[in-house]
């Protein structure tokens, strides 16, 4: 049975609220995190303790065969005081959903959501408070039996550990197309959210980087001919008066709740979206006419990013001034919007920590 009481053995020290200026990305934690652990069938506790180091065996079973799944959640504090999630059930769901393709346990909603509150809650001090500004969540879970045998774990740990989130600013992205190398099949795992899918991508990555570019926009892994998504987010692209995202129907793309998000919010302002196969050929051409109005990324980390050049083999795609992105910019300000508490949340995305 999973325990409904989360044990906090630790003292409420508090520590003073980030300076914005001085918050870098992932490198700060706040001064708790989460631990439930899963032993013969059950999840057995769920502990909310000082942040420490993990003492592992190195025969530990993640560490050599990759059974690692996680998830990414923002809290936000509102202007009245309120520190809110942003549709975390949703990453519940989805790290279920990974837990499943990757042969490891189901996580309770109690733990996921409940532990998830009250670790926020706990170190509410470390949310910041500026526009922009955030705390991040990272919920992960790791095959932990101390065996080097090729087969699924019986033992594993459900954590989350949070940090606190600049503003992110992001500048519009120089992308490159690849036509070589494969993020995901079908079949394979880029619709859930594992390590391994992004272990793969590291050395091309940092190549595409040295060369100058931002990211990979991954194509599929045929043809390279229909696109995926880029690095960490899902990719739109406004033809006309269309938006276009890739669809999630061949299983190689993550399901981003921010994608979902702004198709929501699209359709609800009654924008023309449609969630199919694009073509490298389909964006070329639109280019081409003059059709191709913007194209921009979508994800947790930085919400929306205008991207400003697209580079597919010896063709240059080059956007008008992401400035002047009317739909990517309006998205951005309405997500604020929602997550800031200015706007009415009439979808049922802010969850009260
Ligand atoms: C997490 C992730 C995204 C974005 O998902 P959000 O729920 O919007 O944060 C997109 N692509 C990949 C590969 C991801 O891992």
């Amino acid at each position: 049975m999973p325990t409904t009481e989360f044990e906090t053995n630790t003292d409420k020290k508090s520590i003073t609220r980030p300076e914005p200026e001085e918050i870098q990305f992932g490198k700060k934690f706040s001064n708790h995190m989460l631990v439930a652990n899963y032993e013969n069938g059950q999840w057995q506790d769920a502990n909310i303790i000082p942040f420490k180091n993990l003492s592992l065996s190195p025969a530990t079973s993640f560490i050599h065969y990759g059974q690692a799944i996680f998830e990414g959640i923002k809290a936000y504090r509102q202007k009245d005081g309120h520190v809110v999630l942003f549709r975390a059930l949703d990453n519940w769901k989805r790290m279920n959903a990974s837990a499943i393709r990757m042969d490891m346990p189901e996580i309770p909603e109690e733990i996921f959501m409940n532990g998830m509150r009250l670790l926020v809650d706990f170190d509410r001090s470390s949310v910041p408070s500026l526009e922009g500004t955030s705390l991040y969540i990272r919920p992960f879970m790791i095959a932990t039996d101390e065996f080097i045998g090729v087969r699924a774990s019986e033992k594993y740990m459900f954590s989350i550990i949070t940090s606190p989130a600049g503003s992110y600013y992001s500048k519009p992205m120089s992308i490159y197309v690849e036509d070589k190398y494969v993020r995901a099949f079908p079949g394979g795992t880029g619709n859930v959210k594992t390590a391994g899918n992004y272990a793969m991508g590291m050395h091309h990555t940092n190549l595409v980087k040295k060369m100058g570019f931002d990211e990979i926009l991954w194509t599929d892994g045929y043809e390279h001919k229909f696109v995926q998504e880029i690095g960490t987010m899902n990719v739109f692209f406004v033809i006309g008066n269309k938006v276009i995202t890739p669809d999630l129907m061949s299983g190689t793309i993550l399901g981003g709740i921010t994608q979902d998000s702004v198709i929501t919010l699209l359709k609800r302002k009654r924008h023309h979206v449609e969630e199919r196969l694009i073509s490298v050929d389909e964006i070329e051409h639109a280019f081409k006419y003059g059709e191709l109005k913007e194209v921009f990324g979508t994800g947790t980390a930085a919400s929306i990013t205008s991207i400003a050049k697209l580079t597919y083999q010896d063709n240059e795609i080059v956007l008008p001034d992401p400035e002047n992105f009317e739909i990517a910019n309006w998205l951005k300000l309405e997500l604020s919007d929602i997550r800031y508490g200015r706007k009415e949340d009439t979808h049922g995305w802010i969850f009260q920590v």
